[in-house]
């Protein structure tokens, strides 16, 4: 009612300021975690269902926090996002998995595909790929093993130049996916364009297509595009045999999801692919 509109509205202020201050000294703490070395990556296997073979595995970032132990990415890339912190955070990840490839081979693994995930922010900053090219070159890496992973977003947002990007991210000889697709808005006219490796079926239609013929229908349609483009697809979030099998019909053979690993920290993915080989 009238009487207490100001109390809420009090309430509402306060618990802004709250959220605010949460948000500023998440920042903080961000800021030092770089400093600190206080990210790890882990690693979830990719798998060809007809060889059973690794195709590769995803990078996926943890917060290893003194205090709190392991963040969610989900927790920390927004404001990393908001805050431009996202930029020497992805540099520190692209190093890492350089350093990560080179530490494989030397345990006596073939050489493993690594994919990535690269945000909006760092995607459009200027020294992008020279940043990337920079890397690549220091560590003496093999361009053709690491994959970006990029959204439709990303790259819908101003399609033309988002083109002439990947062209020149292709002539480095890096591997390009699109991540989450079919949650976006894509243009098939520039999805056509796009110089791309790799559809990633998003993980909420693989969660609803034995329910959901719409969902279904949405997979379907996914493997057909990318057969006809000429190009790659994988379902990420697979959890059990009845996902794979309606996948494995659907022509879907590359999996990525708990059903094989939950992403691992690099040694017990060394294990876990050492075991299988
Ligand atoms: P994403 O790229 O879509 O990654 C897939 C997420 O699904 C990961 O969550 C993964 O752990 C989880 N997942 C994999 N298999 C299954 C499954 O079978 N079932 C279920 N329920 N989940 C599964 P995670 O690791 O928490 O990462 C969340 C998001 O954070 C990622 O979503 C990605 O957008 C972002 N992210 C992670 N690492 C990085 C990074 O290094 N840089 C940037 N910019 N973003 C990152
Ligand atoms: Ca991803
Ligand atoms: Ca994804
Ligand atoms: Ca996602």
């Amino acid at each position: 009612g009238k009487e207490n509109g100001r109390n809420n509205y009090q309430f509402f202020t306060e618990s802004l300021n709250e959220v605010a201050t949460e948000r500023l000294s998440l920042e903080n703490s961000l800021r030092l975690a770089i400093e600190r070395n206080e990210f790890v990556l882990y690693y979830q296997p990719q798998i060809d269902i007809k060889t059973n073979k690794l195709i590769g595995v995803e990078a996926l970032i943890r917060w290893n926090h003194p205090q709190n132990g392991l963040i969610s990415p989900a927790k920390f890339i927004p404001v990393a996002e908001d805050t431009g912190l996202i930029i020497p955070i992805g540099e520190w990840v692209l190093r890492e998995i350089c350093q990560q490839h080179f530490k494989w081979l030397e345990f006596g693994l073939p050489p493993i595909q690594i994919a990535v995930n690269v945000s909006a922010i760092q995607f459009q900053e200027k020294y992008f790929l020279s940043t990337l090219q920079g890397i690549l070159r220091s560590y003496n890496m093999n361009p053709a093993y690491l994959e970006l992973e990029l959204t439709e977003g990303i790259l819908m947002r101003d399609a033309d130049t988002a083109t002439g990007e990947l062209h020149s991210l292709k002539e480095l000889g890096v591997k390009l996916s699109i991540d989450d697709f079919g949650t976006g808005y894509s243009s098939l006219q520039y999805l056509s364009q796009f110089p791309i490796d790799k559809l990633k079926i998003d993980q909420t239609f693989v969660r609803a297509m034995s329910t959901h013929a719409s969902s279904l229908a949405i997979v379907e349609s996914i493997v057909s595009l990318a057969e006809k483009l000429h190009i790659k697809v994988i379902a990420e979030g697979v959890e059990n045999n009845e996902e794979l099998e309606i996948l494995q019909k659907c022509g879907c053979t590359e999996i990525q999801g708990y059903y094989f690993s939950k992403p691992l920290p690099a040694d017990q993915f060394f294990e876990w692919y050492y075991a299988r080989l």
